[in-house]
Protein backbone atom coordinates (compact mmCIF):
# COMPACT_ATOMS: atom_id res chain seq x y z
CA UNK A 1 0.00 0.00 0.00
CA UNK A 2 1.55 3.69 -0.54
CA UNK A 3 0.45 6.94 0.57
CA UNK A 4 -0.04 9.72 -1.58
CA UNK A 5 1.19 13.08 -0.07
CA UNK A 6 1.61 15.09 -3.44
CA UNK A 7 -2.28 16.08 -4.23
CA UNK A 8 -0.98 19.90 -5.38
CA UNK A 9 1.15 18.23 -7.56
CA UNK A 10 -2.09 16.13 -8.64
CA UNK A 11 -4.94 14.86 -7.31
CA UNK A 12 -6.86 11.54 -8.31
CA UNK A 13 -9.79 11.93 -10.87
CA UNK A 14 -12.85 11.71 -9.16
CA UNK A 15 -15.36 9.35 -10.20
CA UNK A 16 -18.00 11.75 -11.14
CA UNK A 17 -15.48 13.25 -13.72
CA UNK A 18 -14.74 9.78 -14.84
CA UNK A 19 -18.41 9.14 -15.68
CA UNK A 20 -18.90 12.32 -17.47
CA UNK A 21 -15.79 11.70 -19.79
CA UNK A 22 -16.89 8.12 -20.45
CA UNK A 23 -20.22 9.12 -21.69
CA UNK A 24 -18.52 11.87 -24.11
CA UNK A 25 -15.24 10.11 -25.51
CA UNK A 26 -17.62 8.00 -28.21
CA UNK A 27 -18.84 11.36 -29.49
CA UNK A 28 -17.24 12.18 -32.72
CA UNK A 29 -18.26 15.65 -33.86
CA UNK A 30 -15.92 18.64 -33.56
CA UNK A 31 -17.22 21.43 -31.53
CA UNK A 32 -16.50 24.15 -34.25
CA UNK A 33 -18.87 21.52 -37.34
CA UNK A 34 -21.38 23.16 -37.82
CA UNK A 35 -23.49 19.62 -38.88
CA UNK A 36 -25.67 17.41 -36.09
CA UNK A 37 -22.40 15.87 -34.71
CA UNK A 38 -20.40 18.79 -34.43
CA UNK A 39 -23.72 20.92 -32.89
CA UNK A 40 -23.68 18.11 -30.12
CA UNK A 41 -19.98 18.46 -29.08
CA UNK A 42 -20.33 22.19 -29.11
CA UNK A 43 -23.47 21.62 -26.66
CA UNK A 44 -21.49 19.61 -24.14
CA UNK A 45 -18.86 22.40 -24.11
CA UNK A 46 -21.41 25.32 -23.50
CA UNK A 47 -23.07 23.19 -20.94
CA UNK A 48 -19.58 22.45 -19.14
CA UNK A 49 -18.70 26.23 -19.95
CA UNK A 50 -22.09 27.24 -18.02
CA UNK A 51 -21.50 25.36 -15.38
CA UNK A 52 -17.88 26.46 -14.53
CA UNK A 53 -19.24 30.34 -15.15
CA UNK A 54 -22.13 29.67 -12.51
CA UNK A 55 -19.70 27.43 -9.66
CA UNK A 56 -17.37 30.55 -10.51
CA UNK A 57 -19.97 33.33 -10.07
CA UNK A 58 -18.76 34.77 -13.44
CA UNK A 59 -20.85 34.84 -17.42
CA UNK A 60 -19.80 31.79 -19.83
CA UNK A 61 -18.24 34.03 -22.07
CA UNK A 62 -15.75 35.07 -19.41
CA UNK A 63 -14.61 31.48 -19.48
CA UNK A 64 -11.55 30.81 -21.86
CA UNK A 65 -10.39 27.13 -22.20
CA UNK A 66 -7.35 26.24 -22.08
CA UNK A 67 -4.80 22.90 -22.20
CA UNK A 68 -4.35 23.87 -18.42
CA UNK A 69 -3.31 26.27 -15.86
CA UNK A 70 0.50 27.13 -17.41
CA UNK A 71 -1.24 27.93 -20.70
CA UNK A 72 -4.20 30.25 -19.23
CA UNK A 73 -0.93 31.83 -16.90
CA UNK A 74 0.42 32.16 -20.19
CA UNK A 75 -2.37 33.57 -22.10
CA UNK A 76 -3.03 35.84 -19.18
CA UNK A 77 0.62 37.56 -18.46
CA UNK A 78 1.62 37.92 -21.94
CA UNK A 79 -1.73 38.65 -23.54
CA UNK A 80 -1.91 41.52 -21.25
CA UNK A 81 1.08 42.82 -21.59
CA UNK A 82 1.46 42.93 -24.93
CA UNK A 83 -2.44 44.46 -25.27
CA UNK A 84 -1.94 47.02 -22.66
CA UNK A 85 1.46 48.30 -23.64
CA UNK A 86 0.25 48.17 -27.46
CA UNK A 87 -1.98 50.71 -26.74
CA UNK A 88 -0.08 52.69 -24.47
CA UNK A 89 3.86 52.03 -25.40
CA UNK A 90 4.51 53.97 -21.91
CA UNK A 91 2.59 50.97 -19.86
CA UNK A 92 5.80 48.73 -19.63
CA UNK A 93 5.76 48.21 -15.88
CA UNK A 94 4.40 44.85 -14.62
CA UNK A 95 4.50 43.91 -10.72
CA UNK A 96 4.25 40.13 -10.07
CA UNK A 97 5.00 38.51 -6.63
CA UNK A 98 8.36 37.13 -6.07
CA UNK A 99 6.91 33.92 -5.03
CA UNK A 100 4.36 33.28 -7.98
CA UNK A 101 4.52 29.70 -9.63
CA UNK A 102 6.92 29.40 -12.87
CA UNK A 103 3.83 29.48 -14.77
CA UNK A 104 3.58 33.21 -14.51
CA UNK A 105 7.23 33.38 -13.26
CA UNK A 106 8.87 32.35 -16.34
CA UNK A 107 6.60 34.83 -18.94
CA UNK A 108 7.33 37.69 -16.46
CA UNK A 109 10.79 37.00 -16.47
CA UNK A 110 10.42 36.37 -20.30
CA UNK A 111 8.77 39.60 -21.05
CA UNK A 112 11.07 41.81 -19.32
CA UNK A 113 14.29 39.63 -20.67
CA UNK A 114 12.80 39.99 -24.63
CA UNK A 115 10.10 42.56 -24.92
CA UNK A 116 11.75 45.59 -22.79
CA UNK A 117 9.01 45.15 -19.86
CA UNK A 118 10.17 46.72 -16.77
CA UNK A 119 9.42 43.84 -13.79
CA UNK A 120 8.71 44.70 -10.33
CA UNK A 121 9.23 42.00 -7.85
CA UNK A 122 6.31 42.14 -5.13
CA UNK A 123 8.17 41.44 -1.38
CA UNK A 124 6.61 38.81 0.76
CA UNK A 125 6.78 38.88 4.52
CA UNK A 126 8.01 35.56 6.51
CA UNK A 127 4.66 33.92 5.89
CA UNK A 128 4.64 34.24 2.00
CA UNK A 129 2.67 37.25 1.76
CA UNK A 130 2.30 39.99 -0.72
CA UNK A 131 1.95 42.95 1.21
CA UNK A 132 -1.04 45.10 -0.86
CA UNK A 133 -0.17 48.30 0.13
CA UNK A 134 3.38 48.04 -1.64
CA UNK A 135 0.89 46.86 -4.21
CA UNK A 136 -1.14 50.04 -4.00
CA UNK A 137 1.87 52.65 -3.41
CA UNK A 138 4.00 51.24 -6.38
CA UNK A 139 0.86 51.62 -8.87
CA UNK A 140 0.19 55.27 -7.46
CA UNK A 141 4.27 56.16 -7.67
CA UNK A 142 4.00 55.47 -11.65
CA UNK A 143 0.51 56.27 -12.94
CA UNK A 144 -0.03 54.92 -15.78
CA UNK A 145 2.73 53.31 -16.69
CA UNK A 146 1.48 49.92 -15.23
CA UNK A 147 0.77 46.89 -17.88
CA UNK A 148 -0.42 44.53 -15.54
CA UNK A 149 0.08 42.85 -11.74
CA UNK A 150 -0.19 39.58 -11.06
CA UNK A 151 -1.05 38.05 -7.45
CA UNK A 152 -1.59 34.22 -7.25
CA UNK A 153 -4.15 33.55 -4.90
CA UNK A 154 -2.51 30.52 -2.85
CA UNK A 155 0.72 29.42 -2.90
CA UNK A 156 1.59 26.01 -4.40
CA UNK A 157 4.71 25.59 -2.29
CA UNK A 158 3.96 27.23 1.95
CA UNK A 159 -0.37 27.75 0.99
CA UNK A 160 -0.21 31.07 2.05
CA UNK A 161 -3.17 32.90 0.71
CA UNK A 162 -2.90 36.03 -1.08
CA UNK A 163 -4.77 39.50 0.46
CA UNK A 164 -5.95 39.42 -3.38
CA UNK A 165 -9.69 41.75 -2.21
CA UNK A 166 -7.14 44.49 -0.79
CA UNK A 167 -4.96 44.16 -4.40
CA UNK A 168 -7.70 43.86 -6.56
CA UNK A 169 -9.16 46.91 -4.93
CA UNK A 170 -5.84 49.06 -5.55
CA UNK A 171 -5.98 47.78 -9.11
CA UNK A 172 -9.15 49.05 -9.88
CA UNK A 173 -8.44 52.24 -8.55
CA UNK A 174 -5.29 52.82 -10.66
CA UNK A 175 -7.36 51.10 -13.82
CA UNK A 176 -4.95 48.35 -13.60
CA UNK A 177 -5.49 44.89 -14.72
CA UNK A 178 -5.10 42.14 -12.20
CA UNK A 179 -4.09 38.20 -12.68
CA UNK A 180 -4.67 36.25 -10.31
CA UNK A 181 -3.68 32.47 -10.35
CA UNK A 182 -5.97 30.40 -8.50
CA UNK A 183 -4.77 26.83 -9.86
CA UNK A 184 -4.33 25.73 -5.70
CA UNK A 185 -6.85 27.65 -4.50
CA UNK A 186 -10.20 26.81 -6.24
CA UNK A 187 -11.98 24.01 -4.97
CA UNK A 188 -10.38 24.16 -1.34
CA UNK A 189 -10.60 27.62 -0.09
CA UNK A 190 -13.53 30.29 -1.30
CA UNK A 191 -12.58 32.37 -4.77
CA UNK A 192 -14.04 35.58 -5.81
CA UNK A 193 -13.81 35.45 -9.69
CA UNK A 194 -15.00 38.82 -9.99
CA UNK A 195 -12.32 40.61 -8.39
CA UNK A 196 -9.39 39.76 -10.45
CA UNK A 197 -9.37 40.76 -14.77
CA UNK A 198 -7.97 37.43 -15.46
CA UNK A 199 -7.95 34.25 -13.46
CA UNK A 200 -6.15 30.81 -14.34
CA UNK A 201 -7.69 27.10 -13.05
CA UNK A 202 -6.68 24.13 -13.73
CA UNK A 203 -8.73 20.69 -13.64
CA UNK A 204 -6.50 18.07 -12.59
CA UNK A 205 -5.82 20.04 -9.21
CA UNK A 206 -9.31 19.85 -8.10
CA UNK A 207 -9.73 16.06 -9.38
CA UNK A 208 -11.03 16.31 -12.97
CA UNK A 209 -8.96 15.16 -16.28
CA UNK A 210 -4.89 16.66 -16.64
CA UNK A 211 -4.32 19.30 -19.77
CA UNK A 212 -7.56 20.91 -19.56
CA UNK A 213 -8.14 24.16 -17.61
CA UNK A 214 -9.60 27.42 -18.16
CA UNK A 215 -8.52 31.38 -17.50
CA UNK A 216 -11.92 33.95 -17.16
CA UNK A 217 -11.40 37.50 -18.58
CA UNK A 218 -13.81 39.74 -17.76
CA UNK A 219 -16.31 41.05 -20.60
CA UNK A 220 -14.47 43.63 -22.76
CA UNK A 221 -10.93 43.06 -21.70
CA UNK A 222 -8.20 43.10 -24.52
CA UNK A 223 -5.75 39.79 -24.69
CA UNK A 224 -3.78 39.40 -27.30
CA UNK A 225 -3.04 35.76 -28.26
CA UNK A 226 -0.83 33.51 -28.24
CA UNK A 227 -1.42 30.88 -30.76
CA UNK A 228 -3.40 31.87 -34.19
CA UNK A 229 -5.95 29.92 -35.54
CA UNK A 230 -9.41 28.88 -35.51
CA UNK A 231 -10.05 31.46 -32.67
CA UNK A 232 -11.64 29.35 -31.50
CA UNK A 233 -12.45 30.80 -27.81
CA UNK A 234 -13.59 34.46 -28.12
CA UNK A 235 -10.96 34.47 -30.96
CA UNK A 236 -8.04 34.77 -27.82
CA UNK A 237 -7.43 31.24 -28.13
CA UNK A 238 -7.41 28.39 -31.06
CA UNK A 239 -7.32 24.99 -31.19
CA UNK A 240 -10.01 22.23 -31.66
CA UNK A 241 -11.74 21.88 -28.40
CA UNK A 242 -11.05 18.52 -26.18
CA UNK A 243 -14.74 18.02 -25.19
CA UNK A 244 -14.28 14.73 -23.13
CA UNK A 245 -11.98 16.76 -20.83
CA UNK A 246 -14.05 19.89 -20.88
CA UNK A 247 -16.89 18.16 -19.69
CA UNK A 248 -14.83 15.59 -17.18
CA UNK A 249 -13.71 19.40 -16.20
CA UNK A 250 -16.65 20.66 -15.47
CA UNK A 251 -18.31 17.76 -13.59
CA UNK A 252 -15.01 18.39 -11.41
CA UNK A 253 -15.81 21.77 -10.72
CA UNK A 254 -19.65 21.21 -10.18
CA UNK A 255 -18.76 18.10 -7.50
CA UNK A 256 -15.89 19.72 -5.74
CA UNK A 257 -17.60 23.84 -5.18
CA UNK A 258 -20.47 21.60 -3.94
CA UNK A 259 -18.83 20.07 -0.88
CA UNK A 260 -16.12 22.23 -0.43
CA UNK A 261 -16.60 23.51 3.20
CA UNK A 262 -17.27 20.24 4.69
CA UNK A 263 -14.45 18.31 2.98
CA UNK A 264 -11.75 21.49 3.05
CA UNK A 265 -12.73 21.30 7.20
CA UNK A 266 -11.77 17.36 7.00
CA UNK A 267 -8.61 17.96 5.15
CA UNK A 268 -7.86 20.90 7.35
CA UNK A 269 -8.25 18.30 10.83
CA UNK A 270 -6.03 16.06 8.89
CA UNK A 271 -3.18 18.20 8.42
CA UNK A 272 -3.42 19.70 12.06
CA UNK A 273 -2.62 16.11 13.09
CA UNK A 274 -0.52 15.63 10.37
CA UNK A 275 1.85 18.78 11.59
CA UNK A 276 1.49 17.91 15.63
CA UNK A 277 2.82 14.50 14.99
CA UNK A 278 5.66 15.31 12.35
CA UNK A 279 7.02 18.03 15.00
CA UNK A 280 6.91 15.35 17.56
CA UNK A 281 8.59 13.05 15.70
CA UNK A 282 11.33 15.64 14.49
CA UNK A 283 12.67 17.22 16.86
CA UNK A 284 13.79 20.79 15.40
CA UNK A 285 11.91 20.25 12.45
CA UNK A 286 9.61 23.60 11.78
CA UNK A 287 7.43 24.66 10.03
CA UNK A 288 6.99 26.74 7.08
CA UNK A 289 4.41 29.64 5.83
CA UNK A 290 1.36 31.11 7.98
CA UNK A 291 0.05 29.13 10.85
CA UNK A 292 -3.56 30.76 10.98
CA UNK A 293 -6.91 29.60 9.83
CA UNK A 294 -8.61 28.67 6.38
CA UNK A 295 -8.04 31.84 5.57
CA UNK A 296 -4.46 32.13 5.51
CA UNK A 297 -3.28 29.15 4.13
CA UNK A 298 -4.53 25.95 1.88
CA UNK A 299 -6.26 23.78 4.06
CA UNK A 300 -4.46 20.66 2.41
CA UNK A 301 -0.78 21.84 3.09
CA UNK A 302 2.13 21.15 5.28
CA UNK A 303 5.56 22.51 4.60
CA UNK A 304 8.26 21.70 6.98
CA UNK A 305 11.96 22.29 6.91
CA UNK A 306 14.23 19.56 8.81
CA UNK A 307 17.36 20.90 9.47
CA UNK A 308 20.27 18.57 9.15
CA UNK A 309 18.88 16.30 6.17
CA UNK A 310 18.42 17.35 2.61
CA UNK A 311 15.08 17.20 1.04
CA UNK A 312 16.03 14.89 -1.88
CA UNK A 313 17.42 12.60 0.43
CA UNK A 314 14.29 12.75 2.87
CA UNK A 315 11.98 12.22 -0.73
CA UNK A 316 13.68 9.50 -2.13
CA UNK A 317 13.99 7.51 1.41
CA UNK A 318 10.03 8.26 1.91
CA UNK A 319 9.31 7.17 -1.87
CA UNK A 320 11.42 3.56 -1.27
CA UNK A 321 9.05 3.80 2.24
CA UNK A 322 6.30 3.97 0.51
CA UNK A 323 5.06 7.40 1.24
CA UNK A 324 5.20 9.75 -1.77
CA UNK A 325 5.85 13.40 -1.04
CA UNK A 326 7.40 16.35 -2.82
CA UNK A 327 10.36 18.68 -2.20
CA UNK A 328 8.34 21.94 -4.21
CA UNK A 329 11.76 22.86 -5.52
CA UNK A 330 12.98 22.94 -8.94
CA UNK A 331 15.93 21.16 -10.15
CA UNK A 332 17.96 21.68 -13.03
CA UNK A 333 20.07 19.24 -14.57
CA UNK A 334 20.42 17.06 -11.48
CA UNK A 335 21.45 19.95 -9.04
CA UNK A 336 19.09 21.10 -6.63
CA UNK A 337 18.17 24.70 -6.45
CA UNK A 338 16.55 26.19 -3.03
CA UNK A 339 13.09 27.68 -3.64
CA UNK A 340 12.69 31.20 -5.16
CA UNK A 341 9.54 30.72 -2.67
CA UNK A 342 11.47 29.92 0.64
CA UNK A 343 14.34 31.82 -0.55
CA UNK A 344 11.64 35.50 -0.74
CA UNK A 345 10.22 34.10 2.15
CA UNK A 346 13.70 35.11 3.82
CA UNK A 347 14.58 31.45 4.62
CA UNK A 348 18.30 30.66 4.48
CA UNK A 349 19.30 28.12 1.27
CA UNK A 350 20.28 25.62 3.66
CA UNK A 351 17.22 25.14 5.81
CA UNK A 352 15.30 25.93 2.50
CA UNK A 353 17.30 22.66 0.98
CA UNK A 354 16.06 20.99 3.97
CA UNK A 355 12.23 20.99 3.30
CA UNK A 356 9.30 19.19 2.66
CA UNK A 357 6.41 19.85 1.29
CA UNK A 358 3.05 16.99 2.52
CA UNK A 359 -0.29 17.75 0.40
CA UNK A 360 -3.56 16.37 0.73
CA UNK A 361 -6.44 15.83 -1.01
CA UNK A 362 -10.05 14.89 -1.22
CA UNK A 363 -9.07 10.89 -0.78
CA UNK A 364 -6.88 11.60 1.80
CA UNK A 365 -7.53 9.10 5.15
CA UNK A 366 -5.83 8.84 8.82
CA UNK A 367 -4.33 6.08 7.67
CA UNK A 368 -2.18 8.40 5.17
CA UNK A 369 -1.07 10.43 7.97
CA UNK A 370 -0.29 7.55 10.07
CA UNK A 371 2.13 6.27 7.54
CA UNK A 372 3.87 9.40 7.34
CA UNK A 373 4.30 9.66 10.96
CA UNK A 374 5.46 5.51 10.83
CA UNK A 375 8.14 6.10 7.84
CA UNK A 376 9.68 9.42 9.20
CA UNK A 377 11.74 8.72 12.31
CA UNK A 378 13.98 5.93 10.39
CA UNK A 379 13.72 8.06 7.54
CA UNK A 380 15.38 11.20 9.04
CA UNK A 381 17.60 8.89 10.86
CA UNK A 382 19.22 7.49 7.82
CA UNK A 383 18.83 11.54 6.10
CA UNK A 384 20.95 12.79 8.99
CA UNK A 385 23.43 10.36 8.48
CA UNK A 386 23.90 11.00 4.92
CA UNK A 387 23.90 14.81 5.37
CA UNK A 388 26.91 14.50 8.29
CA UNK A 389 28.98 12.40 6.16
CA UNK A 390 28.64 14.72 3.09
CA UNK A 391 29.36 18.13 5.69
CA UNK A 392 32.52 15.79 6.52
CA UNK A 393 33.93 14.89 3.50
CA UNK A 394 33.51 18.72 2.08
CA UNK A 395 34.75 19.78 5.56
CA UNK A 396 37.65 17.74 4.63
CA UNK A 397 37.89 18.88 0.52
CA UNK A 398 38.03 22.14 1.75
CA UNK A 399 40.93 21.75 4.48
CA UNK A 400 42.97 19.79 1.85
CA UNK A 401 42.45 22.63 -0.61
CA UNK A 402 43.39 25.17 2.08
CA UNK A 403 46.95 23.09 2.66
N1 LIG B 1 -0.10 27.55 -11.06
C1 LIG B 1 0.04 26.92 -9.89
C2 LIG B 1 -0.06 27.69 -8.61
C3 LIG B 1 0.29 25.54 -9.87
O1 LIG B 1 0.44 24.91 -8.70
C4 LIG B 1 0.38 24.85 -11.10
C5 LIG B 1 0.71 23.40 -11.13
O2 LIG B 1 1.58 22.95 -10.42
C6 LIG B 1 0.20 25.56 -12.29
C7 LIG B 1 -0.04 26.91 -12.22
C8 LIG B 1 0.25 24.88 -13.62
O3 LIG B 1 -0.96 24.21 -13.89
P1 LIG B 1 -1.01 23.02 -14.98
O4 LIG B 1 -0.34 21.85 -14.36
O5 LIG B 1 -2.48 22.80 -15.22
O6 LIG B 1 -0.31 23.52 -16.20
Amino acid sequence: MRTYLDHAATTPLLDCARDAMVGTLGMTGNASSLHGAGRASRRRVEESREVIAGALGVVPSEVIFTAGGTEADNLAVKGLYWARSGQDPARRRVLAARIEHHAVLDPVHWLGEHEGAEVVWLDVDREGRVDAAQVRAELEAHPGRTALVAVMWANNEVGTVQPIAEIADACTRAGVPLHVDAVQALGSIPVDASLPDTMAISSHKLGGPLGVGALTARRGLELTPLTHGGGQERQVRSGTLDVPSIVGFAAAVDHVLGDMAARSARIQELRDDLLVRVLAVAPGSIVNGDLGGPEARLPGNAHVSFPGCESDALLMLLDAAGVEVSTGSACSAGVPEPSHVLLGMGIDPVRARSSLRFSLGHPSSQEDVDALVAALPAVLERAGRAGQIRVSSQMAAAARDGA
